[in-house]
C-alpha cells in the first residue's frame, strides 16, 4: 500500500513509523523544513498521563499510559522515567489537595523526601505530590532522531506538493494548519520559553501549581529548562506576549530563586490542534483518513493514534479486496 502522509510534526512521524512497521510504501511530504512552525518543536515531551487526569477525560490516561513504552521501543535511550514532581508554594496548599483530588498514580512527600529527589529544592517546598510512573523525552532530540530512523528504514520525504492519485491511501496529520476547514477544529496558543543556568540542577520535570498560571519545568541538561506553557483559546502563532513572559519567569522565579540570573535562551509559540473534548480523533473520508486535536497531548497519545490510523487504513484495504 503507498501512503502519502501530510505533516512532519509528532503525528505524522509516529503514524509514518506504525504504517512502515507494517509494510506499507510512506512518503511524508511537509512544505517546511526543519521542526521550526510545528507546535511539536515548542512541546514539553512530558509523557504524563497520571497528572494530565487532573484536567483530561479517563481515555487520556487508558490510551497514554503506554507511550513512553513505545517511545522507548522505537527511540532507545531517549525516555526519561523519573516521574514528575507537583508542588504548591506553602500558601497554596488547597491547590495540591485540589490536584490530589482529582488525579492518581501519586505519592505524598514531605520537605526531607522532596530534598533527596530534588536536592536544589531542600526547604522550598513543605509538601509536594510525586508520580513515580511518569516519563518525558526531548521533542527536540526525539523528532529529528525518529525523522532519521524513518529515512533509514526507506520512509521518503520531500517539501514538494505530490500527485495524491499516485498513492492509496492519504493521511492528513496537518494539525492546526486545518483549523480554518476542518469542523469543530480550534487552536489553544501555547507560549513557552527556555532558561539557561548553572545554578540549579533538577532531575525531572516539576509542575507548579498556581490558581492562575500553573507552568512546568522541564530539564533539558547542560543547564537548559523548557519552561512552559501558556494555554490561550487562540490559534494566532505571533511572538510570545510581555504578559506570559512575565508570568512565566514569575512562576521559575517561585520555583527557584536562582532562575532569577538565568540566561533567556529562547521563547517560543506553538499552536495546538484541539477539539471541543480535547481529545483526538482519526477521521476517515473517502481515501483521506486525519489525525487531528492532539491538544496538549502530542507526544502522549500519538502512538495510540497511530496504530488506530493504521489499523483502519489495513482494514479498509482487506475490505477492498473482499469486496471489490
Ligand atoms: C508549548 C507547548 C507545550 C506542549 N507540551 C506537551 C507535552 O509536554 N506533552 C505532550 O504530549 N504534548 C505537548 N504539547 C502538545 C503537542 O505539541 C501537540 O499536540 C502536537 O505537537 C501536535 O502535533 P501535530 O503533528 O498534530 O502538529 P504539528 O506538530 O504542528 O505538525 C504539523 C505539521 O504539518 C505541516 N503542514 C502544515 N500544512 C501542511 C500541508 N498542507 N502539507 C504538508 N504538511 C503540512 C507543518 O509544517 C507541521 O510540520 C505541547 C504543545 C505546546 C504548544
Amino acid at each position: 500500500m503507498r501512503i502519502l502522509v501530510k505533516g512532519a510534526g509528532v503525528a505524522g512521524l509516529t503514524a509514518a513509523h506504525e504504517l512502515a512497521a507494517r509494510g506499507a510504501e510512506v512518503t511524508v511530504v511537509d512544505p517546511r523544513p526543519g521542526f521550526g512552525h510545528a507546535a511539536s518543536w515548542f512541546a514539553g515531551g512530558m509523557l504524563a498521563p497520571w497528572c494530565e487526569r487532573e484536567g483530561a477525560e479517563e481515555r487520556v490516561l487508558l490510551r497514554g499510559r503506554d507511550a513512553a513504552d513505545w517511545w522507548d521501543a522505537v527511540l532507545p535511550g531517549e525516555v526519561q522515567r523519573k516521574g514528575t514532581l507537583v508542588v504548591a508554594p506553602p500558601r497554596d496548599a488547597a491547590e495540591l489537595r485540589r490536584f490530589a483530588s482529582r488525579t492518581s498514580g501519586y505519592e505524598w512527600l514531605g520537605e526531607t523526601e522532596i530534598a533527596m529527589l530534588e536536592p536544589a529544592l531542600a526547604g522550598r517546598f513543605r509538601l509536594a505530590l510525586f508520580f513515580p510512573s511518569e516519563a518525558h523525552l526531548d521533542p527536540r532530540r526525539a523528532l529529528p532522531a525518529l525523522r532519521t530512523k524513518l529515512a533509514a528504514a526507506g520512509v521518503r520525504f520531500v517539501e514538494e506538493a505530490q500527485a495524491e492519485d499516485a498513492f492509496d491511501r492519504i493521511l492528513d496529520c496537518t494539525g492546526a494548519a486545518r483549523i480554518a476547514d476542518r469542523s469543530g477544529l480550534r487552536g489553544v496558543r501555547g507560549e513557552m520559553l527556555y532558561l539557561r543556568s548553572a545554578e540549579i540542577e533538577l532531575a525531572r520535570p516539576v509542575r507548579l501549581l498556581h490558581p492562575r498560571i500553573p507552568v512546568y519545568i522541564v530539564p533539558r541538561g547542560d543547564g537548559l529548562f523548557m519552561v512552559g506553557a501558556t494555554m490561550i483559546e487562540a490559534d494566532d502563532e505571533g511572538p510570545i506576549t510581555a504578559r506570559s513572559l512575565m508570568e512565566l519567569l514569575n512562576a521559575a522565579y517561585t520555583l527557584h530563586p536562582a532562575f532569577a540570573e538565568a540566561a533567556v535562551a529562547e521563547t517560543g509559540t506553538g499552536v495546538r490542534p484541539a477539539f471541543a473534548d480535547n481529545f483526538p480523533r482519526v477521521i476517515t473520508a473517502g481515501t483521506t483518513i486525519a489525525i487531528n486535536g492532539l491538544y496538549r497531548h502530542g507526544f502522549l497519545l500519538a502512538p495510540a493514534m497511530a496504530r488506530e490510523a493504521t489499523e483502519v487504513m489495513f482494514a479498509e484495504q482487506l475490505k477492498e479486496r473482499n469486496f471489490p
